[in-house]
Protein backbone atom coordinates (compact mmCIF):
# COMPACT_ATOMS: atom_id res chain seq x y z
CA UNK A 1 0.00 0.00 0.00
CA UNK A 2 0.85 3.06 -0.46
CA UNK A 3 0.23 6.85 1.25
CA UNK A 4 -2.90 7.57 -0.60
CA UNK A 5 -4.65 3.74 0.29
CA UNK A 6 -4.19 4.79 3.89
CA UNK A 7 -5.33 7.76 3.47
CA UNK A 8 -8.57 6.21 1.18
CA UNK A 9 -9.43 3.73 4.02
CA UNK A 10 -9.01 6.24 6.87
CA UNK A 11 -11.58 8.96 4.85
CA UNK A 12 -13.63 5.30 4.06
CA UNK A 13 -14.54 4.18 7.07
CA UNK A 14 -13.07 6.81 9.70
CA UNK A 15 -15.39 10.03 11.31
CA UNK A 16 -14.11 13.01 9.78
CA UNK A 17 -12.71 14.73 12.63
CA UNK A 18 -9.37 15.63 11.75
CA UNK A 19 -7.47 17.73 9.15
CA UNK A 20 -3.73 15.82 9.50
CA UNK A 21 -1.07 16.44 6.85
CA UNK A 22 -1.21 14.04 4.18
CA UNK A 23 1.38 11.61 5.63
CA UNK A 24 1.42 8.46 7.02
CA UNK A 25 3.65 7.41 9.45
CA UNK A 26 5.05 3.68 10.26
CA UNK A 27 8.18 4.71 12.36
CA UNK A 28 9.84 6.97 14.85
CA UNK A 29 13.29 7.14 16.28
CA UNK A 30 14.26 10.16 18.95
CA UNK A 31 13.63 13.44 16.60
CA UNK A 32 13.18 11.50 13.51
CA UNK A 33 9.90 9.89 12.11
CA UNK A 34 9.44 7.94 8.58
CA UNK A 35 6.53 7.72 6.21
CA UNK A 36 5.44 4.55 4.24
CA UNK A 37 7.73 5.50 1.43
CA UNK A 38 10.76 5.45 3.48
CA UNK A 39 11.14 9.42 4.12
CA UNK A 40 12.51 11.08 7.05
CA UNK A 41 10.98 13.49 8.50
CA UNK A 42 12.26 15.89 11.53
CA UNK A 43 9.45 15.83 14.11
CA UNK A 44 8.78 19.37 14.98
CA UNK A 45 5.51 18.81 16.83
CA UNK A 46 6.12 16.15 19.11
CA UNK A 47 2.89 15.26 19.41
CA UNK A 48 1.53 18.37 20.83
CA UNK A 49 4.36 17.59 23.19
CA UNK A 50 3.54 14.10 24.01
CA UNK A 51 7.01 13.23 23.11
CA UNK A 52 9.26 14.98 25.07
CA UNK A 53 11.38 12.11 25.61
CA UNK A 54 11.65 11.54 21.57
CA UNK A 55 10.24 8.23 19.61
CA UNK A 56 10.44 5.03 21.00
CA UNK A 57 12.85 6.10 23.74
CA UNK A 58 14.94 2.89 24.32
CA UNK A 59 14.54 2.95 28.30
CA UNK A 60 11.33 3.82 28.43
CA UNK A 61 10.37 0.87 25.86
CA UNK A 62 11.64 -1.57 27.72
CA UNK A 63 10.31 -0.53 30.85
CA UNK A 64 6.65 -0.89 29.40
CA UNK A 65 7.95 -4.22 28.02
CA UNK A 66 9.11 -5.50 30.86
CA UNK A 67 6.21 -4.18 32.85
CA UNK A 68 3.68 -5.45 29.94
CA UNK A 69 5.09 -8.91 30.85
CA UNK A 70 4.48 -9.21 34.52
CA UNK A 71 0.68 -7.39 35.12
CA UNK A 72 -1.08 -4.76 33.08
CA UNK A 73 -4.35 -4.31 34.47
CA UNK A 74 -5.82 -4.56 38.18
CA UNK A 75 -8.34 -2.14 38.36
CA UNK A 76 -8.17 -0.31 41.65
CA UNK A 77 -10.23 -2.72 42.99
CA UNK A 78 -6.59 -3.83 44.21
CA UNK A 79 -3.68 -2.50 44.97
CA UNK A 80 -0.41 -3.22 42.24
CA UNK A 81 3.18 -2.56 42.90
CA UNK A 82 3.79 0.18 40.98
CA UNK A 83 1.18 2.51 42.07
CA UNK A 84 2.83 3.40 45.55
CA UNK A 85 6.23 4.01 44.32
CA UNK A 86 4.91 5.84 41.13
CA UNK A 87 3.30 8.47 43.71
CA UNK A 88 6.04 9.20 45.54
CA UNK A 89 8.49 9.61 43.01
CA UNK A 90 6.59 11.77 40.98
CA UNK A 91 5.83 13.84 44.11
CA UNK A 92 9.21 14.60 45.46
CA UNK A 93 9.89 15.37 41.96
CA UNK A 94 7.37 17.71 41.65
CA UNK A 95 7.40 18.90 45.00
CA UNK A 96 3.90 17.89 45.62
CA UNK A 97 2.23 16.52 48.76
CA UNK A 98 -0.54 14.11 46.65
CA UNK A 99 -1.26 12.86 43.27
CA UNK A 100 -4.50 11.26 41.55
CA UNK A 101 -3.40 9.34 38.51
CA UNK A 102 -5.96 9.36 35.57
CA UNK A 103 -5.52 8.69 31.46
CA UNK A 104 -6.03 11.67 29.19
CA UNK A 105 -5.50 14.72 29.93
CA UNK A 106 -9.13 15.47 29.65
CA UNK A 107 -9.80 13.48 32.36
CA UNK A 108 -7.07 15.21 34.52
CA UNK A 109 -9.10 18.31 34.11
CA UNK A 110 -12.49 16.86 34.64
CA UNK A 111 -10.53 15.43 37.86
CA UNK A 112 -9.35 19.05 38.80
CA UNK A 113 -12.69 20.48 38.28
CA UNK A 114 -14.49 17.82 40.79
CA UNK A 115 -12.00 18.29 43.50
CA UNK A 116 -11.91 22.31 43.30
CA UNK A 117 -15.62 22.17 43.51
CA UNK A 118 -15.88 19.96 46.40
CA UNK A 119 -13.02 21.69 48.27
CA UNK A 120 -15.29 24.82 47.85
CA UNK A 121 -18.43 23.12 49.36
CA UNK A 122 -16.33 21.82 52.09
CA UNK A 123 -13.98 23.81 53.29
CA UNK A 124 -14.73 26.93 51.89
CA UNK A 125 -18.34 26.72 52.56
CA UNK A 126 -19.71 27.87 49.61
CA UNK A 127 -23.55 27.58 49.07
CA UNK A 128 -24.63 24.25 47.35
CA UNK A 129 -24.71 24.26 43.35
CA UNK A 130 -23.03 27.86 43.12
CA UNK A 131 -19.51 27.10 42.75
CA UNK A 132 -17.76 28.95 40.39
CA UNK A 133 -14.56 28.43 38.40
CA UNK A 134 -12.71 31.09 36.40
CA UNK A 135 -10.92 30.27 33.06
CA UNK A 136 -9.48 32.24 30.21
CA UNK A 137 -10.46 33.23 26.89
CA UNK A 138 -8.84 31.47 24.13
CA UNK A 139 -8.26 28.37 26.37
CA UNK A 140 -7.46 24.47 25.57
CA UNK A 141 -8.32 22.21 28.22
CA UNK A 142 -9.55 19.69 26.25
CA UNK A 143 -12.41 18.24 24.42
CA UNK A 144 -15.19 16.33 26.90
CA UNK A 145 -18.52 18.13 27.16
CA UNK A 146 -17.66 20.40 30.25
CA UNK A 147 -14.66 21.46 29.24
CA UNK A 148 -15.52 22.40 25.40
CA UNK A 149 -18.67 23.99 27.25
CA UNK A 150 -15.90 27.03 28.57
CA UNK A 151 -14.08 27.14 25.43
CA UNK A 152 -14.25 30.30 23.68
CA UNK A 153 -13.47 28.66 20.73
CA UNK A 154 -16.85 28.88 18.67
CA UNK A 155 -16.17 25.77 16.63
CA UNK A 156 -15.43 23.37 19.84
CA UNK A 157 -18.66 23.81 20.74
CA UNK A 158 -21.24 24.86 17.96
CA UNK A 159 -23.63 21.96 17.96
CA UNK A 160 -23.01 20.69 20.82
CA UNK A 161 -24.80 21.86 23.87
CA UNK A 162 -26.43 22.46 26.28
CA UNK A 163 -23.04 22.77 28.56
CA UNK A 164 -22.31 22.37 32.42
CA UNK A 165 -22.81 25.91 33.97
CA UNK A 166 -20.75 27.70 36.92
CA UNK A 167 -17.47 28.71 34.54
CA UNK A 168 -16.89 32.49 33.65
CA UNK A 169 -14.10 33.20 31.17
CA UNK A 170 -11.47 36.33 31.52
CA UNK A 171 -9.01 37.65 29.54
CA UNK A 172 -5.58 36.02 29.55
CA UNK A 173 -2.67 37.41 31.11
CA UNK A 174 -5.03 39.93 32.94
CA UNK A 175 -4.87 40.23 36.30
CA UNK A 176 -6.96 42.66 37.19
CA UNK A 177 -9.52 40.78 34.98
CA UNK A 178 -9.37 37.58 37.30
CA UNK A 179 -9.51 39.80 40.34
CA UNK A 180 -12.88 41.66 39.32
CA UNK A 181 -14.35 38.42 38.59
CA UNK A 182 -13.44 36.74 41.68
CA UNK A 183 -17.04 36.23 43.72
CA UNK A 184 -17.28 35.02 47.12
CA UNK A 185 -18.25 31.30 45.24
CA UNK A 186 -15.25 31.11 43.67
CA UNK A 187 -13.51 27.92 44.00
CA UNK A 188 -10.33 28.02 41.50
CA UNK A 189 -8.83 29.76 38.68
CA UNK A 190 -8.19 27.20 35.67
CA UNK A 191 -5.32 28.41 33.75
CA UNK A 192 -2.54 27.77 31.40
CA UNK A 193 1.08 29.47 32.01
CA UNK A 194 1.35 29.34 27.99
CA UNK A 195 -1.32 28.86 25.96
CA UNK A 196 -0.04 26.14 23.61
CA UNK A 197 -3.26 25.51 21.44
CA UNK A 198 -4.45 28.76 22.10
CA UNK A 199 -1.26 29.93 19.51
CA UNK A 200 2.03 30.09 21.90
CA UNK A 201 0.89 33.18 24.18
CA UNK A 202 3.14 33.88 26.54
CA UNK A 203 1.70 36.04 29.55
CA UNK A 204 2.95 39.46 30.49
CA UNK A 205 5.93 39.06 32.58
CA UNK A 206 4.86 38.97 36.18
CA UNK A 207 1.05 37.43 35.63
CA UNK A 208 1.47 34.00 37.18
CA UNK A 209 2.97 35.88 40.18
CA UNK A 210 0.19 38.14 40.23
CA UNK A 211 -2.20 35.23 39.67
CA UNK A 212 -0.60 33.53 42.62
CA UNK A 213 -1.25 36.46 44.86
CA UNK A 214 -4.52 37.26 44.17
CA UNK A 215 -6.09 33.52 44.62
CA UNK A 216 -4.10 33.66 47.92
CA UNK A 217 -5.73 36.89 49.07
CA UNK A 218 -9.00 35.59 47.58
CA UNK A 219 -9.04 32.00 49.10
CA UNK A 220 -9.71 30.54 45.61
CA UNK A 221 -7.49 27.82 44.31
CA UNK A 222 -5.25 27.96 41.71
CA UNK A 223 -4.90 25.51 38.91
CA UNK A 224 -2.45 25.14 36.56
CA UNK A 225 -2.76 22.85 33.43
CA UNK A 226 0.66 21.74 32.85
CA UNK A 227 -0.54 18.96 30.17
CA UNK A 228 1.61 20.93 27.30
CA UNK A 229 3.80 23.28 28.73
CA UNK A 230 5.17 20.96 31.70
CA UNK A 231 7.86 18.09 31.37
CA UNK A 232 10.14 20.44 30.35
CA UNK A 233 8.82 21.74 27.56
CA UNK A 234 9.55 24.96 28.27
CA UNK A 235 12.48 25.06 29.58
CA UNK A 236 11.79 23.94 33.44
CA UNK A 237 9.99 20.92 34.44
CA UNK A 238 6.83 23.23 35.04
CA UNK A 239 6.27 26.34 33.24
CA UNK A 240 5.30 28.13 36.47
CA UNK A 241 8.85 27.49 37.52
CA UNK A 242 10.19 30.61 35.61
CA UNK A 243 8.04 33.02 38.02
CA UNK A 244 8.97 30.82 41.55
CA UNK A 245 5.15 29.83 41.78
CA UNK A 246 3.37 26.96 42.91
CA UNK A 247 -0.02 25.97 42.33
CA UNK A 248 -2.47 24.25 44.18
CA UNK A 249 -2.71 21.76 41.44
CA UNK A 250 -0.98 21.14 38.44
CA UNK A 251 -2.15 19.07 35.44
CA UNK A 252 -0.02 16.93 33.74
CA UNK A 253 -0.31 14.53 31.02
CA UNK A 254 0.82 13.91 27.40
CA UNK A 255 4.70 13.62 28.15
CA UNK A 256 4.85 11.86 31.36
CA UNK A 257 4.63 8.36 29.31
CA UNK A 258 7.06 9.75 26.75
CA UNK A 259 4.11 8.86 24.26
CA UNK A 260 4.07 5.31 24.66
CA UNK A 261 0.49 4.81 26.70
CA UNK A 262 -1.91 7.70 27.70
CA UNK A 263 -1.30 8.50 31.30
CA UNK A 264 -2.82 11.95 32.89
CA UNK A 265 -2.18 13.16 36.93
CA UNK A 266 -3.24 15.70 39.15
CA UNK A 267 -1.11 16.94 41.19
CA UNK A 268 -1.82 18.49 44.60
CA UNK A 269 0.12 21.42 46.81
CA UNK A 270 -2.71 21.40 49.17
CA UNK A 271 -4.59 19.29 50.75
CA UNK A 272 -7.20 19.71 47.85
CA UNK A 273 -7.42 15.57 46.95
CA UNK A 274 -8.35 14.82 50.63
CA UNK A 275 -11.66 16.06 49.68
CA UNK A 276 -12.10 12.67 47.55
CA UNK A 277 -13.71 9.76 49.57
CA UNK A 278 -14.05 6.06 48.54
CA UNK A 279 -16.38 6.53 45.90
CA UNK A 280 -15.77 10.19 44.95
CA UNK A 281 -14.37 9.20 41.58
CA UNK A 282 -12.17 7.00 39.58
CA UNK A 283 -10.99 5.08 36.18
CA UNK A 284 -10.84 1.35 35.43
CA UNK A 285 -7.37 2.09 33.88
CA UNK A 286 -6.28 5.21 35.91
CA UNK A 287 -3.14 4.29 38.19
CA UNK A 288 -2.86 0.54 36.52
CA UNK A 289 1.15 -0.85 36.84
CA UNK A 290 1.65 -0.37 32.91
CA UNK A 291 1.24 2.79 32.95
CA UNK A 292 2.83 3.95 36.31
CA UNK A 293 5.97 1.48 35.15
CA UNK A 294 6.31 3.42 31.77
CA UNK A 295 5.56 6.71 34.00
CA UNK A 296 8.57 6.52 36.18
CA UNK A 297 10.56 5.82 33.56
CA UNK A 298 9.51 8.68 31.31
CA UNK A 299 10.20 10.85 34.05
CA UNK A 300 13.54 9.66 34.92
CA UNK A 301 14.62 10.11 31.12
CA UNK A 302 13.74 13.55 31.86
CA UNK A 303 15.59 14.13 34.52
CA UNK A 304 18.88 11.83 33.89
CA UNK A 305 19.23 12.61 30.48
CA UNK A 306 18.76 16.19 30.54
CA UNK A 307 15.90 17.37 28.53
CA UNK A 308 14.72 19.50 30.83
CA UNK A 309 18.01 21.81 30.84
CA UNK A 310 18.90 21.11 26.99
CA UNK A 311 15.00 22.55 26.30
CA UNK A 312 16.59 25.45 27.68
CA UNK A 313 19.27 26.14 25.81
CA UNK A 314 18.46 24.71 22.45
CA UNK A 315 15.23 26.23 22.84
CA UNK A 316 16.89 29.60 23.65
CA UNK A 317 19.39 29.05 20.62
CA UNK A 318 16.11 28.38 18.08
CA UNK A 319 14.39 31.29 19.24
CA UNK A 320 17.14 33.43 18.55
CA UNK A 321 17.71 32.14 15.00
CA UNK A 322 14.27 32.34 14.04
CA UNK A 323 14.06 36.15 15.15
CA UNK A 324 17.13 36.57 13.13
CA UNK A 325 15.04 35.20 10.15
CA UNK A 326 14.37 38.28 7.32
CA UNK A 327 11.03 37.26 6.18
CA UNK A 328 7.78 39.47 5.13
CA UNK A 329 5.94 36.84 6.15
CA UNK A 330 6.73 36.61 9.63
CA UNK A 331 4.90 38.90 12.24
CA UNK A 332 6.37 37.55 15.55
CA UNK A 333 8.44 34.54 17.10
CA UNK A 334 7.15 34.14 20.75
CA UNK A 335 7.85 30.98 23.13
CA UNK A 336 10.23 29.41 26.16
CA UNK A 337 12.38 26.57 25.54
CA UNK A 338 10.78 24.56 22.81
CA UNK A 339 7.38 25.86 22.42
CA UNK A 340 7.95 28.10 20.20
CA UNK A 341 5.14 30.21 18.04
CA UNK A 342 6.18 31.94 14.78
CA UNK A 343 2.78 33.79 14.00
CA UNK A 344 2.28 34.56 10.12
CA UNK A 345 0.94 37.94 8.87
CA UNK A 346 -2.58 37.83 7.26
CA UNK A 347 -1.27 38.25 4.29
CA UNK A 348 0.42 35.64 4.15
CA UNK A 349 -2.25 33.48 3.13
CA UNK A 350 -2.16 30.96 6.60
CA UNK A 351 0.16 28.53 7.89
CA UNK A 352 -1.07 25.55 6.87
CA UNK A 353 0.57 25.98 3.05
CA UNK A 354 4.12 26.79 4.80
CA UNK A 355 3.38 23.41 6.74
CA UNK A 356 2.73 21.68 3.56
CA UNK A 357 5.98 22.90 1.98
CA UNK A 358 7.98 22.52 5.09
CA UNK A 359 6.74 18.64 5.14
CA UNK A 360 7.86 18.12 1.56
CA UNK A 361 11.49 19.72 3.43
CA UNK A 362 11.40 17.10 5.62
CA UNK A 363 9.70 18.63 8.69
CA UNK A 364 6.73 18.00 10.65
CA UNK A 365 5.28 20.93 11.97
CA UNK A 366 1.40 21.93 12.35
CA UNK A 367 -0.36 25.20 12.30
CA UNK A 368 -2.27 26.47 15.50
CA UNK A 369 -5.07 28.89 14.66
CA UNK A 370 -4.83 29.66 11.29
CA UNK A 371 -1.63 31.57 11.07
CA UNK A 372 0.63 30.56 13.91
CA UNK A 373 3.00 27.77 12.85
CA UNK A 374 4.33 25.81 16.31
CA UNK A 375 7.72 24.45 16.59
CA UNK A 376 7.40 21.82 19.46
CA UNK A 377 10.53 19.23 18.66
CA UNK A 378 11.45 16.59 21.32
CA UNK A 379 13.95 17.80 23.98
CA UNK A 380 16.50 15.78 23.12
CA UNK A 381 17.47 17.81 19.46
CA UNK A 382 21.13 18.67 19.38
CA UNK A 383 22.47 22.36 17.35
CA UNK A 384 23.19 20.83 14.12
CA UNK A 385 19.61 19.50 13.96
CA UNK A 386 18.58 23.07 14.71
CA UNK A 387 21.02 24.36 12.07
CA UNK A 388 19.47 21.72 9.46
CA UNK A 389 15.55 22.64 10.35
CA UNK A 390 16.94 26.50 10.38
CA UNK A 391 18.30 26.27 6.86
CA UNK A 392 14.83 24.24 5.32
CA UNK A 393 12.65 26.99 7.40
CA UNK A 394 14.09 29.89 6.35
CA UNK A 395 14.42 28.75 2.66
CA UNK A 396 10.71 28.38 2.80
CA UNK A 397 9.53 31.49 4.79
CA UNK A 398 11.64 33.45 2.46
CA UNK A 399 10.98 32.40 -0.47
CA UNK A 400 7.26 30.81 -0.32
C1 LIG B 1 -3.59 18.47 25.05
C2 LIG B 1 -4.08 19.31 26.17
C3 LIG B 1 -5.14 18.90 27.00
C4 LIG B 1 -5.96 17.66 26.72
O1 LIG B 1 -5.25 16.48 26.74
P1 LIG B 1 -5.87 15.17 26.04
O2 LIG B 1 -4.92 14.08 26.43
O3 LIG B 1 -5.90 15.42 24.56
O4 LIG B 1 -7.24 14.97 26.59
C5 LIG B 1 -5.47 19.69 28.07
N1 LIG B 1 -4.81 20.84 28.33
C6 LIG B 1 -3.80 21.27 27.55
C7 LIG B 1 -3.10 22.54 27.90
C8 LIG B 1 -3.40 20.54 26.44
O5 LIG B 1 -2.42 20.99 25.64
Amino acid sequence: MITQDFIDLESEFGANNYKPLDVVLCRGEGLWVWDVEGKRYLDCLSSYSAINQGHCHPRILQAMIEQAKKLTLVSRAFRNDQLGPFYEEICKLTHSHSVLPMNSGAEAVETAIKAIRKWGYTEKRVPEGKAEIIVCDNNFHGRTLTIVGFSTEKQYKEGFGPFTPGFISIPFGDSAALEKAITPNTVGFLVEPIQGEGGVIVPPEGYLKSIREICDQNNVLLVIDEIQTGLGRTGKLFAEEHEGIQSDLTLVGKALSGGFYPISAVLSNKEVLAVFNPGDHGSTFGGNPLGCAIAREALRVLVEEDMIGNSATMGEYLMAQLKEIDSPHIKEVRGKGLLIGIELKQEAGGARRFCEVLQKEGILCKETHQHILRLAPPLLIQKENIDWALERIERVLTSS
